[in-house]
């Protein structure tokens, strides 16, 4: 059915879900302690498109991704506003949400919080603990991970390589620098569980190991993230769970980072975009275009340029659609077979080769407005549905009504308003700063609408 690169082998393998069930897809979600960013962004929309396409070949699909809802980072920052942590990451779960929705990703079947899941990690810390793997350290549990075979296989490193290349820990009571913490001891005015571990709160690792299999059991079928996530965290996720003699996930896909400006995105460098800055500027579709103009294993350039020119793509795809809305709704107009869909098939089978497929529907488009034009309307027709199909497939839904960018839309209400309370001479500002960001408001009835100055709308004909 499908061929992805799976990480633990290192090679593009086929993808075969479970005997029976669902296929069972969990990817880690966000620590909410911040907006997300253009990062988290391609995580979702990568995930979203691998999950759509699976249920458009009538793959069943159970997608869960987790919500890590406790963590130093989300204590750090209540600390600095001096609330309650939980506020905190109420607060940023609802951003996540919203950006989520306005990216158009399909929202998981199950989103399981961490704070909801404590019983389960410190179970399977007990049981670590039992069986001689984890130890007790000065500020906490660790795993030891040269007691679990096979670590290293997400790293694709041997473990003295891994650590050879470890920063050195100053803790001295770790047997080796790679252990990591099950469990962190924390002072009792922390916030933290009174458990048979001692007072504390569990760590990353832990949590997604907990989720994941107290949603799915002791396998599923495909586990993913960023690159970064790779190794350690997805390393010391499998850790666990091999050395509690589960086989965990049965294929691991990962995506490349975000660059912003040809340089990798992080907030030292200054090049950091939220998903919400993203949105304002630009068609929210855009970025989705951009995610899947890229191979998800390639990094993935974002510069102003680039994303200006997926708005007018979009604006292209949507004009097709409303060019040949009429003809798509012509019952009497029959279909043929144009290939146009299998052709997309055949490329998204293979580890998700969004960018030719891309290339290949945008080919189409213009052979179906050449058909179009030639009167030929039983293959434009065809063309036209099956491409359409296509983007649905991609989330790339098109549309009859065209995106503005939020700053036009901020000042055509604020002319409203100026309007009704008849200052006259703020409103005529406001339009002439609509008009240099290059759209006309024009008012009616039902209230203003707005247009693009330099576009002329195209009709059938
Ligand atoms: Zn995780």
């Amino acid at each position: 059915m499908l061929r992805l690169f799976d990480s633990a082998v290192g090679s593009v393998v086929d993808v075969q879900g479970n005997s029976g069930g669902a296929f069972s897809i969990y990817n880690c979600g966000p620590t909410v302690y911040d907006l997300p960013h253009l990062g988290h962004g391609r995580a979702v929309l990568t995930f979203d498109i691998l999950r759509r396409y699976l249920e458009s070949v009538g793959v069943d699909v159970r997608h869960v991704s987790n919500v890590t809802d406790i963590d130093d980072k989300i204590i750090a920052r209540a600390k600095e506003r001096g609330v309650d942590p939980r506020e905190i990451a109420a607060q940023y779960e609802e951003a996540w949400w919203k950006t989520t929705d306005l990216l158009g990703a399909l929202r998981p079947h199950e989103a399981p919080h961490a704070t909801e899941w404590i019983d389960q990690m410190v179970d399977i810390v007990s049981r670590l603990l039992g069986s001689g793997v984890a130890y007790r350290g000065d500020d906490g549990v660790y795993l030891e991970v040269e007691k679990v075979e096979g670590y290293g296989l997400l790293a694709q490193q041997p473990l003295a390589d891994l650590r050879h290349g470890a920063r050195v820990e100053a803790a001295s009571f770790k047997r080796s620098p790679l252990d990591f913490v099950l469990w962190k001891f924390v002072p009792s005015d922390e916030i933290g569980w009174a458990t048979p571990l001692g007072y504390g709160r569990p760590g990353w690792h832990t949590e997604c190991v907990a989720m994941s299999t107290g949603l799915f059991g002791h396998t599923f079928d495909l586990h993913g993230g960023g690159l970064d996530l790779r190794f350690p965290h997805h390393e010391n996720e499998r850790a666990q769970s091999v050395a509690l003699g589960y086989p965990f996930a049965r294929h691991w896909m990962h995506h490349g980072f975000v660059e912003v400006g040809g340089a990798k995105m992080s907030k030292s460098l200054g090049n950091f975009v939220t998903m919400e800055e993203m949105v304002e500027k630009f068609d929210p579709r855009s970025y989705r275009l951009l995610v899947a103009r890229a191979h998800y294993r390639s990094p993935l350039e974002v510069t102003s340029a680039l994303a200006e020119d997926a708005v007018s793509t979009l604006a292209r795809l949507d004009r097709f659609s409303l060019r040949l809305h009429e003809l798509v709704a012509d019952d009497s107009v029959e279909l043929c077979e144009v290939g146009v869909l299998q052709e997309f098939h055949r490329e998204m089978r293979q580890d998700l080769n969004t960018p030719v497929a891309l290339a290949n529907l945008f080919r189409s488009v213009t052979e179906a407005n050449t058909a179009f034009d030639l009167g030929e309307w039983v293959k434009a027709k065809s063309q036209a549905v099956e491409i359409l199909s296509a983007l649905t497939t991609l989330g790339l839904v098109t549309r009859n009504v065209e995106w503005v960018p939020f700053a036009v839309v901020q000042r055509a209400q604020d002319r409203q308003r100026a309007r009704e309370t008849g200052d006259w001479g703020t409103a005529d500002r406001l339009r002439s700063e609509i008009a240099e960001l290059g759209y006309l408001v024009e008012d009616g009835p039902q209230g203003f609408s707005l247009r693009r100055s330099d576009v002329v709308s195209s009709k059938k004909g």
